[in-house]
């Protein structure tokens, strides 16, 4: 039972007490599925890279990660050398649309992003049934990446969404209704008014009756917004994330109370960016702007495109547009990192099983060549990904 790597373990770091018990469970333990070593792992959590790396997987789990000093190797383990490639968690993309397609998934995963959030269905006639059906049939296949939904988009009759509430109670019954047919978040339209299209909008109370009843159900609420004074009611109704940044002026006074209510951002740079090159507009700049002030307060931001949201040439796999505008507001690529990896886990509602390389987590991971944080094109440079513990490209 003894594998090779434990000799050398013992005299590596014999002194240390979490060492022993690795030791005793890689005794008791048989092999795992797959460990790859000679890694440089930038793990998700914000940490800084670990030059020699070894992550073991085991089944659709990883059992353990870290230097190869500290992790024991179970005997007859198919271990594959990467060379100094870097290996970090699969990308994720919160914000897409157009995800019920088999073919747009397994370019995702191909490319390293494992776990896609569709956050809303465009039209009001799908059949939810079927939808969630496929999202559960997908998920048994790990050619596909995860599909998160939210089925359709909530909002009153003539509002910005497909499925219409006309009060408080039908908002709570409306909400409930999407919980129990299978949607694992919920996302409401706060919106009346982009360059002249009006629209209808959800009332504080009816907002709160989603909220409070998808919170009921551990469940987050993301929100469409686009300018700062909707901002002040997703605050104070309890709104989990934004799905767009802003494109008027942001006040540090929102910047800071978005802060203490923990609420997340997700930028889609790549969306604006084509609708102001579309329309003649600075959306843009305003935005990159934004999102430059909140992120340098410390607010938390979560990788997402806006993918198949309007008639613009989204990246399909890697989000390198929308990576490449984050940068251009001041972010670093290790913040980015994070930003697609755990902080777009965590608004997935997903944080405990996906989104950085830690044991116990899903094996989603994405080994690329060359390092990121030195140039963040190195993401598109695709050594290998594994999704759900299986090898999908190497
Ligand atoms: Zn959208």
């Amino acid at each position: 039972m003894f594998s090779f790597f434990l000799p050398f373990f013992i005299l590596a770091c014999a002194s240390s007490e979490a060492t022993t018990e690795n030791v005793r469970k890689t005794a008791k333990s048989s092999s795992a599925t797959l460990a790859l070593v000679n890694g440089v792992l930038i793990d998700g959590t914000g940490s800084y890279p670990m030059n020699d790396a070894v992550i073991v997987i085991n089944e659709n789990r990883i059992v353990s990660v870290g230097s190869r000093s500290q992790v024991s190797i179970p005997a007859d383990t198919p271990v594959i050398d990467i060379h100094g490639a870097t290996i970090l968690p699969g990308f994720i993309n919160t914000h897409v649309h157009g995800a019920y397609d088999r073919d747009a998934l397994e370019e995702w995963a191909q490319n390293g992003v494992t776990t896609v959030r569709d956050l809303g269905i465009v039209g009001n006639n799908s059949n939810l049934t079927d939808l969630f059906g496929f999202r559960d049939e997908i998920s048994q296949d790990s050619r596909y990446a995860r599909l998160v939904v939210v089925g359709p988009m909530i909002t009153v009759p003539g509002g910005y969404g497909s499925r219409y509430v006309t009060s408080p109670a039908h908002a709570k019954e409306t909400t409930e209704f999407l919980l129990d047919v299978g949607a694992d978040l919920i996302k409401i339209g706060i919106e009346d008014n982009l360059q002249g299209r009006r629209w209808q909008m959800l009332s504080y109370d009816e907002i709160t009756a989603i909220v409070e009843s998808a919170h009921a159900r551990n469940v987050f609420v993301s929100a469409h917004i686009s300018r700062s004074a909707h901002l002040e009611l997703a605050l104070q109704t309890g709104v989990d994330d934004v799905a767009h940044m802003i494109i008027d002026e942001l006040s540090d006074d929102l910047i800071s109370r978005m802060i203490e209510a923990d609420m997340y951002w997700e930028p889609t740079l790549e969306l604006w960016q084509c609708v102001s090159e579309l329309h003649q507009l600075s959306w843009n700049t305003q935005a990159i702007d934004n999102l430059q002030r909140f992120s340098e307060a410390g607010g938390k931001v979560a990788l997402g495109s806006d993918y198949g949201g309007y008639r613009c040439e989204f990246d399909l796999g890697m989000p390198m547009r929308e990576i490449e505008l984050m940068l251009r507001a001041g972010m670093s690529p290790l913040q980015i990192i994070v930003a697609g990896t755990k902080n777009a886990a965590h608004v997935c509602n997903l944080g405990d099983e996906i989104g950085t390389l830690e044991s116990g987590k899903v094996a989603d991971i994405l080994v690329v060549a060359g390092n990121p944080l030195e140039d963040i094109q190195a993401l598109e440079d695709v050594m290998m990904v594994i999704h759900n513990g299986e090898i999908i490209r190497e």
